[in-house]
């Protein structure tokens, strides 16, 4: 499970300090699928960027599977994303120049994985996303959903136990939209823990948990539902 207690975040610009984060708490289980929505510039981003690891949070604490981010080094950090996060963005970020099977296999570079281990999750990533076929294809040969998927397998072949999404469907058609959500749902039926910011409220409603993150601090919309409905 993911786990914030506190968790503050200022960014300092030009002495401007900017609280992204403030005393910011939240638990997803394993298995959850949370989408997280809220005003532009409410923290979102900053709270995805410090739950995948690819930021550090100024203050309060943060379990990721049980271990206690507070305590790594910047190496014992990455490994533990490479090990436990993959991540998809709203601008897909593949690599122009690359095949599909080099994009998917770039970050398994890293992970000291034979190149016959990583053939086999690369062709099995891309097959998950109904695109075995066009392996050889450069990204610009491909729709933005199908792109998307990419970069959906190319997270998926690092056998992520948690997948954190932002606005992964923001740069595509509500069909493709929805067609990238169906399949993020089916990967989490599968096991994997996902966390999605989202502008969509059609997608935020599909998912059993909705949290809004408001001026850096998180409104958990399904415990606010809970308790109204009981006064
Ligand atoms: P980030 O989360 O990356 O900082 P923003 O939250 O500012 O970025 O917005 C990301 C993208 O979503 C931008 O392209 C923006 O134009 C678009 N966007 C922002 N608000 C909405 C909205 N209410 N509905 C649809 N798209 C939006
Ligand atoms: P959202 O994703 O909800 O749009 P962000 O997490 O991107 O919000 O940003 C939260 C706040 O932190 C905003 O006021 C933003 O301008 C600020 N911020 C984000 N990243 C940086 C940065 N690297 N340096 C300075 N301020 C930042």
């Amino acid at each position: 499970m993911l786990k914030m207690k506190g968790v503050n975040k200022v960014y300092t610009t030009d002495m401007i300090e900017t609280h992204a984060l403030r005393e910011f708490d939240l638990s997803v289980e394993s298995g959850e699928f949370v989408t997280v929505t809220g005003p532009s510039g409410s923290g979102k981003t900053t709270f995805l960027n410090i739950a995948g690891l690819l930021e550090t949070a100024t203050s309060g604490s943060y379990e990721l599977d049980g271990v206690d981010i507070l305590g790594l080094s910047d190496s014992q950090r990455s490994v533990l994303r490479n090990q436990k996060v993959g991540f998809i963005f709203q601008g897909f970020n593949l690599i122009p120049d690359l095949n599909l099977f080099d994009n998917v296999d770039v970050p398994l570079r890293y992970r000291g994985l034979s190149a016959k281990e990583r053939k086999a999750r690369i062709e099995e990533a891309l097959a998950r996303v109904g695109l075995a076929a066009r392996a050889k294809h450069v990204p610009s040969q491909l729709s933005g959903g199908q792109q998307q998927r990419v970069a959906i397998a190319r997270a998926l072949a690092g056998k992520p136990k948690f997948l954190l999404a932002d606005e992964p469907t923001g740069n595509l058609d509500s069909l493709m939209a929805r067609q990238v959500m169906e399949l993020l749902e089916e990967i989490n039926t599968e096991g994997t823990t996902i966390v999605m910011v989202t502008h969509d409220p059609e997608l935020a409603a599909r998912s059993k948990r909705n949290i809004q993150i408001v001026d850096g601090q998180v409104c958990d919309m399904n415990s606010y539902s809970v308790s109204s409905t009981s006064i």
